[in-house]
Parts: structure tokens; sequence; C-alpha cells
């Protein structure tokens, strides 16, 4: 059994809800479907939730909004009429309209794009809808009831055999009012529904055949990633691959369940598949590469560093006190580089260097400013000779100057600090040695 959830644009006009039943359709394992709110038709088209949100601004600001409404208006009583469902959108959004003057919480306004939707999908389909209000649950405080949750689910969805359900939204006990979760919300319920009904894969269909192995600005037709853990994933994005917000995967990772990246545009494609445990693959050593640019890294140098008890502990103490987090921590027998992300230094580097010098007394000390960091990342590499040789070659062979290095324990991945300046070619030459 699968759970199927597809985003904004795969559920933007009737145009693509006739695709989505195609898919639908095609594999009877999906029972229980998903969706957003209708997204973007084309690049600069509106999103509903962003219309529904505007429209609340309007009226907290006193400025008609009646405009805004009529767009969220004729899109969703063009999509009835060109799907040839009847639902009554007319009356919904009437009583939606009556509701906003009223002045119900934002909350509400902003999850109807996600209610209507799933309205209209259902009845498109022949599914029962059911209202998320009856399965997701959030506490007095906004906080998500994760058990209660997980129990309304199964036991509501057992009596469907087949349903579509709105995602992004769910209900606050205590005045049993609608709660919205985090911009991009409807992963999240996805992802609750897929581990409450023991799903076998939670399949999220959205405008792109998933992952690629890099980023296509700095690298030309990369190659999709056809399989990833969550690990390795979690590694990539944290260096700047686009993934899925954490938060949404968060609920089928903890369950294992695997999750399918798929294209409602080009449904033929396998997409990429996100599994819980790593996998090495024969063939393939590598899973991604990503990076960052504008580090920066201060170099300690101390004679008998190695021997001092407590330098770590109060280096770390110093960038705790400054508010700032630590990157990477590379050490050698007397030296150690603290690598930290310029957004995280706001224009307090000198402050940090002068306490640095103030209380561990180096014997020495450099700063590095525009450094790049690049995440080779690859379950395949692990056990495997011979890896970084290859990866530290690529970039000797183009005349990089490769200034830190830093393995996980995991084995999984390789970081390398280079300066701003190489980035993108340091990146090309790290695919191509393991990937063309
Ligand atoms: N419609 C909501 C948003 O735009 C939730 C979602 O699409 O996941 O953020």
């Amino acid at each position: 059994m699968k759970v199927a959830k597809f985003g904004g644009s795969s559920v933007a006009d009737a145009l693509q809800i006739e695709k989505i039943r195609n898919i639908i359709q095609g594999d009877p394992d999906i029972r229980y479907v998903v969706v957003s709110a209708p997204g973007k038709r084309f690049a600069d088209d509106s999103k509903v939730t962003d219309l529904l949100y505007l429209c609340k601004t309007h009226i907290e600001h006193k400025i008609p909004y009646e405009q805004i409404f009529q767009v969220i208006y004729d899109r969703f009583m063009a999509v009835e009429a060109d799907l040839g469902v009847d639902v009554d959108i007319k009356k919904e959004l009437k009583e939606i309209k009556q509701e906003i003057e009223e002045g119900v919480s934002v909350d509400y306004i902003a999850s109807r794009g996600e209610y209507l939707n799933a309205k209209i999908v259902a009845a498109y389909l022949g599914y029962d809808f059911v209202d998320a209000k009856e399965l997701i649950k959030f506490n007095e405080k906004g906080k998500l009831m994760d058990d209660l949750t997980n129990e309304k689910i199964s036991k509501v969805l057992s009596e469907h055999e087949y349903a579509v359900i709105p995602g992004f939204y769910g209900e606050r006990l205590g005045d049993g009012k609608v709660k919205t979760f985090t911009r991009g919300g409807s992963d999240i319920t996805g992802a609750l529904i897929a581990r409450a009904t023991n799903a076998e894969v939670y399949e999220n269909w959205t405008d792109v055949s998933g992952f690629l192995m890099a980023d296509p600005r700095i690298v030309k037709n990369p190659k999709p990633i056809k399989s990833i853990s969550y690990i390795e994933l979690r590694e990539l994005s944290y260096m700047g691959a686009s993934v899925l917000h954490e938060d949404a995967i968060f609920p089928a990772k903890i369950a294992g369940i695997p999750i399918n990246i798929r294209n409602t545009n080009s449904p033929e494609d396998s997409g990429t598949m996100i599994t819980a445990h790593p996998k090495a693959s024969e063939n393939q050593v590598i899973s991604g590469v990503a990076g960052r640019k504008n580090f920066t890294v201060i170099g300690i140098y101390k004679n008998h560093l190695a021997n001092e008890k407590g330098f770590i502990r109060r280096l770390a103490g110093i960038i705790e006190d400054h508010d700032m987090t630590i990157e990477h921590l590379p050490t050698g027998i007397d030296t150690m580089s603290v690598v930290i992300d310029n957004k995280n230094l706001n224009g307090k580097l000198d402050e940090l260097v002068e306490e640095f010098e103030r209380q561990l007394k180096p014997d020495s000390l450099d700063v590095v400013e525009d450094m790049a960091l690049i995440a080779t990342v690859g379950a395949g590499m692990a056990s495997r000779k011979g890896t970084s040789a290859k990866l530290f070659a690529a970039l000797a062979d183009i005349g990089v100057n490769i200034r830190m290095i830093d393995q996980g324990s995991s084995e999984m991945n390789i970081i390398v600090g280079v300066e701003n300046k190489d980035f993108e070619r340091s990146v090309k030459a790290i695919y191509e040695a393991f990937v063309e």
C-alpha cells in the first residue's frame, strides 16, 4: 500500500489533476492521496495559499480584499467546471468568504486551498474525502500531538479504503480550530499518514524527477540520484543541495518508510528513492556532491596544544558566548582550525579572534576568509579504497589547492575546503572524476 502526496504544481489546474488521476488509476496500491492547494501554473503565477494569506493581510489593514478573493474563486470554479465534477464549490466559497468577514483565524483562511482542492480531487477520483481536522491533532500550544495523530489516522482511515486528504493543516484541541503546519507542510501530512497506515512507500509527487547528483547550475546535466539514504541526503542538503523540508521527512524517517520523489509531468521517470539505510551500490561510489561558499577558517597554532587540558572546551565556550556554531573542527597535533559559516559571524570576526588570543594564548593564529566547503557524499565510499586519492587527484589536476580536509566518522563523506574562487570548477572536477 502506498500514500501519495501531490504538491501544488501537481494540482495547479484541471490539466494537472487529470495527470494525477492517470497516475493514481495506474497504481491500485495508492490508497491515500494527500493534496496541496493549487500552486503555480506558470513561472509568475500565484499560489492559492499565498493569495489566501494576502486576503487576510488586506483585511487586517482594512484594505479591500475582494479582488484577490475573486482570483481564488475563479480558479476553483474553473477547475470544478473543467473536470466536470460537482462539489458545490460555489457554496463552499461563499461560506468561506462569510467566515473571512466574520474574522476567522489566519490559519483557517490559509488552509482552505487544501480543503477545497481535496474535495474536488476526491470527487474526480471517486474517493472519500476525509478532512485533515479529523486526523491531525495539535495541542493548545500548537504543537503536533504525535501519538494521538497516529492513533486517529489509523482509526479513521481504517474505515476508508480509498481517500483524499487535504495537506497542511489539522485541528487544535481546546478551541477545535484549524491549525496549519509551517509553509510546505503538506509534505508532513503525507509522511504522517504514511507512517500511521504502515505504507510501503510514501510517494511525493512534484515537478522534478527527484534529486540530482550535483547542482545543475554548476554541472551540466547531472545524473539523477536513483537511491539515497536519509543520512546521505541530510549531508547533501546541509551542504546546500535543496531537498525536502527536514521536518517533512522526519515522520517517514522514524517509521523507516522509503520516500519516492516523483515527477507528475514525467511519471515514467522512477525518481529518487530515499531509503532508511545507506546502501553501497556496486557501480556508484558517490551519491552526490554539494557545497557552499563563504566560510571563514581560523587556524590556531600552539606548541603542545595536544597535551593542554580543556583547550577545546574553552574554545567552544568562546564560540558559544558569541552565539555562533562551529561548522567543522579539523585538528592536527599542535593545530586546530575552526570553520565558521560567514552568516554566523555577524561582523564579529575581529572580536572573536581577539577573544581567542586572550583566552587561548596561541603561538600564532591566522584567518582565511572566503572559503568554500564541498561535501562528496556516498555510502559507497566507506570500505572502498582509493576514494580520497581520486578526489584529491581530481582537484590537483585542475590546480586547486585544498585548504582543509575533513572526513566524517561514518566514512560517508569527505569535505574539502577550497577558496571561493575555485568552488565551481572543483565541484565539476569531483563530479566528473566519480560520475562521468
Ligand atoms: N499550500 C501550502 C503552502 O503553500 C502547503 C503545501 O503546499 O505544502 O505552503
